[in-house]
């Protein structure tokens, strides 16, 4: 394979060599196709937001959701986020895709709430590039206006690791987005290295425990450690805490028993489509069934 294989190797900086093989020549035509057909989703509106409920354990309802695009490829099928948001952002794409999250998921919730079901937080997820755009808090301020949606009912979740790169720049950024009146959470929180000073000076509302750590919280004591103190970090700095990537009963309880404010994953509901999303809000029993814990008796 290797004589058939084309090498071309690049310099790149002391003694990082670059192959590209025939393999990334393929993967490199995969991503050239992927990128003409987002741009035509984009315009076909061929893109579709789920939304999934974070439990608020305290009150025993829906908090909020976060709204989390979804592309049906006509012919490849379902393609993650996770692998085009990365080509969104390398091609630009991001911009014109991240303007129609922001706008549909605004007019989503106002329509909700316009509808009277109890008010919830809509959180979107911002890529690295949006978060960098100079012009991000007037075009959100003009999402805000237009679809009418309060922005106390808004939530932007940038990454941690997003907010570590240029913190200078990043604390301009959020400081303006916050002056709109909109909620602040950081995503994947425990994967990137925060500096606890940063933690305390950022103006943010919010982390969300990254799933990873999630994921073992009952078998490994390091990770329930981890999660242990994520929560008391951001209760000492008066934050809200969620916990993502719950999945199973046991996680729910030791996150209850250790106080953490809301819990989002499959153990309560995987992403929905609008539609079915909207049939839990109908549901008045929803919460109580699926909360095992605190309603042993009625399950
Ligand atoms: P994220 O913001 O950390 O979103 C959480 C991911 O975990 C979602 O994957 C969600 O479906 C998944 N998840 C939720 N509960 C569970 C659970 O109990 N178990 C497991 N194993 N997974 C769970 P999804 O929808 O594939 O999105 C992946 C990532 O893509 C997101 O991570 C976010 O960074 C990005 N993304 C998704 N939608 C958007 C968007 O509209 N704009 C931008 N910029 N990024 C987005
Ligand atoms: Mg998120
Ligand atoms: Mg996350
Ligand atoms: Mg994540």
């Amino acid at each position: 394979a290797a004589d058939t294989a084309m090498y071309h190797a690049k310099k790149k900086g002391n003694d990082n060599i670059q192959f590209y093989t025939e393999d990334m020549h393929e993967s490199n035509l995969r991503r050239l196709s992927i990128e003409k057909d987002l741009r035509q989703a984009i315009e076909n509106v061929g893109l579709e937001l789920y939304y999934q409920p974070k439990v608020d354990l305290r009150r025993g309802c829906i908090a909020g959701m976060e709204a989390l695009l979804r592309w049906k490829h006509p012919v490849q099928g379902n393609i993650p986020p996770t692998v085009f948001i990365p080509i969104a952002e390398e091609s630009g794409l991001i911009h014109p895709l991240g303007e129609w999250v922001l706008q549909q998921a605004c007019i989503q919730n106002k329509a909700w709430q316009d509808v009277g079901y109890p008010k919830m937080r809509m959180a979107v997820n911002l890529s690295p590039h949006q978060f960098r755009q100079q012009d991000l808090p007037e075009r959100l301020a003009h999402i805000l206006r237009e679809t009418g949606l309060d922005p106390e009912w808004f939530e932007l979740e940038i990454t941690e690791s997003s907010l570590m790169e240029k913190t200078e720049e990043t604390m301009v950024m959020l400081r303006r987005l916050k002056a709109l009146g909109v909620h602040i959470s950081i995503d994947d929180f425990g994967t990137g290295y925060s500096s606890l000073n940063y933690l305390k000076q950022f103006p943010i509302d919010c982390v969300k425990i990254d799933k990873t750590f999630i994921n073992d919280i009952v078998e490994s004591q390091k990770d329930s450690k981890i999660a242990y103190a994520i929560i008391g970090l951001a209760k000492s700095l008066d934050l809200r805490v969620v916990a993502e990537g719950v999945e199973s009963v046991e996680q729910l309880s030791f996150l209850d028993k250790h106080h953490c404010d809301e819990i989002q994953g499959y153990y309560f509901s995987r992403p929905l489509p609008a539609a079915v999303f909207e049939s839990l809000l109908q549901d008045r029993l929803w919460f109580s069934r699926r909360y095992a814990v605190k309603f042993p008796e009625k399950e």
